[in-house]
């Protein structure tokens, strides 16, 4: 589809997915703002994400740590040194741009985008994040706010081991905000500065066999979850890194990317970090961060395989896989055609007339009773066929109205989203009926 991208900008802006940040006051580059339906959407990729890799697994366990670190994790994850993007700025006007994406566009190289002055030399930019802690103006420690999620799973490593009862292989999964200063923010949240990520960090034994399986083994299982909530085979591929593009800490290294459009985008990255972070933690802390093998009686430093993921990309690209037009007679019907599991709304309540108190009541308690099972809305305004419309656009995968024939039959219509079909069913049978209907498809538990 042409255009997708402004589509989804202009939906999630009207339906309330995604909101530029701090807009009344002008915007801040690179913040979004998660609506009434984002926040929805975000919270099921979420807890999808959790259900998958830590709830259904035995050897994964969760773990929640703080923004702010110790300023030497930096240093030992090697952020300080190297977590740059090449950039180049305007003689004139002074825009910054990362000059990996420029040397892509034609003609361009050497000359600003923005008003064709002669660009500045490269050079290297630090995107970690600073802010200051203390209370005392000029005796203020610098720290960063942390540029990826994961050194807060390793500095924990040993704390981990000791609370838990894990045996490698094992896993610690964390979701949470990270912040880069992105050179180039944009395309809607693809590229933000403040975004959310959820990985796996999986420690194995320190050999490359067990890295080659256990490389392949989360590739699959990572675009297997991908494609089990909906996204199209189609738009999904895996690449893999070059030795020379590869992050600092990577042996190896796959992208699953999504096409948005034509262009094909990272969604989540698949890397082997072999000991890096252990041994870098261990050398820069001083702590022994070397695991016992219970039955080889060895001590080593573990191999880490991760996924790292990020939330918004995914919000993004299962809007962009979910949006349709479907022309009919009159007009064009847009639906969101979202995995049930992350729509915002699973079901939508009506009462055929809104000026007969029979049938609000009676909706009101279909509503009320479903509420308790899941996120539900209510909708009294204009005809039915306007509620279906916006319902639609928001991705709600069952539709119900209560109608006259309700009052002496007990049923109620219950509307599918994706073919428009209508069967009577007993408000008794609600619960059980869309139970089915909203837990089975695709495998994915509730
Ligand atoms: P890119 O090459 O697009 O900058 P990256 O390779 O630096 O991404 P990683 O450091 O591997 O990304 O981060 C893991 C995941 O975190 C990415 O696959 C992406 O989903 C998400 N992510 C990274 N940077 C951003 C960002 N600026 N905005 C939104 N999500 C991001």
């Amino acid at each position: 589809m042409e255009n997708i991208l402004e589509k989804i900008t202009s939906l999630a802006k009207r339906r309330g997915f995604i909101y530029p940040g701090s807009e009344i006051y002008g915007g801040l580059s690179g913040t979004w703002d998660y609506g009434p339906m984002g926040v929805e959407l975000k919270r099921n990729i979420k807890q999808l994400f959790w259900r998958s890799i830590v709830q259904q697994r035995d050897n994964i366990v969760g773990i929640d740590t703080a923004i702010l670190m110790h300023p030497r994790v930096w240093e030992a994850s090697g952020h300080v040194e190297n977590f740059t993007d090449p950039l180049r700025e305007c003689s004139t006007c002074k825009k910054r741009f990362r000059a990996d994406a420029l040397a892509t566009e034609k003609n361009k190289e050497g000359l600003c985008p923005s008003c064709n002055a002669p660009l500045g030399e490269t050079r290297q930019f630090n995107l970690l994040m600073e802010t200051s802690l203390g209370a005392v103006e000029n005796d203020k420690q610098k720290v960063y706010l942390r540029g990826e999620i994961t050194q807060g799973v390793h500095v924990n490593f040993k704390q981990v081991m000791q609370s838990s009862r894990v045996t490698i292989p094992f896993g610690v999964a964390q979701i949470g905000k990270a912040f880069r200063n992105e050179i180039t923010p944009g395309q809607l949240s693809f590229r933000s500065r403040e975004f959310e990520q959820m990985e796996l960090q999986f420690y194995i034994q320190p050999n490359k066999k067990e890295a080659t399986h256990w490389f392949d083994y989360w590739k699959q299982e990572r675009m297997s979850w991908y494609q089990s909530l909906g996204l199209s085979k189609k738009l999904l591929r895996f690449r893999e890194h070059n030795p020379d593009e590869r992050a600092h800490y990577a042996q190896s290294a796959c992208d699953i990317e999504f096409k948005l459009g034509n262009e094909w985008k990272e969604m989540e990255g698949i890397h082997n970090r072999g000991d890096w972070d252990l041994r870098r933690h261990q050398e820069y802390s001083g702590e022994d961060m070397r695991y016992f093998d219970p039955e080889s009686k060895e001590r080593y430093i573990p191999w880490v395989i991760e996924t790292s993921g990020g939330v918004d990309r995914a919000a993004l690209f299962f809007l962009a896989n979910a949006y349709s037009e479907e022309k009919t007679d009159k007009e064009v019907r847009i639906v969101l055609k979202l995995h049930p599991q992350l729509a915002p709304y699973k079901v939508a309540i009506f009462p055929l007339l809104s000026n007969k108190p029979e049938l609000v009541t009676l909706a009101r308690s279909v509503y009320d009773d479903l509420k308790v099972m899941w996120m539900v809305d209510w909708d009294d305004r204009g005809n039915v066929g306007k509620r279906y419309r916006y319902q639609d656009e928001a991705g709600t995968p069952y539709c119900i109205t209560v109608d006259f024939d309700s009052l002496n039959q007990n049923d109620v219509t219950v509307r599918n989203r994706d073919t428009m079909k209508q069967e009577r069913v007993l408000i008794s049978e609600l619960p059980d009926y869309l139970t089915n209907k909203l837990n089975t498809s695709n495998n994915v538990l509730i």
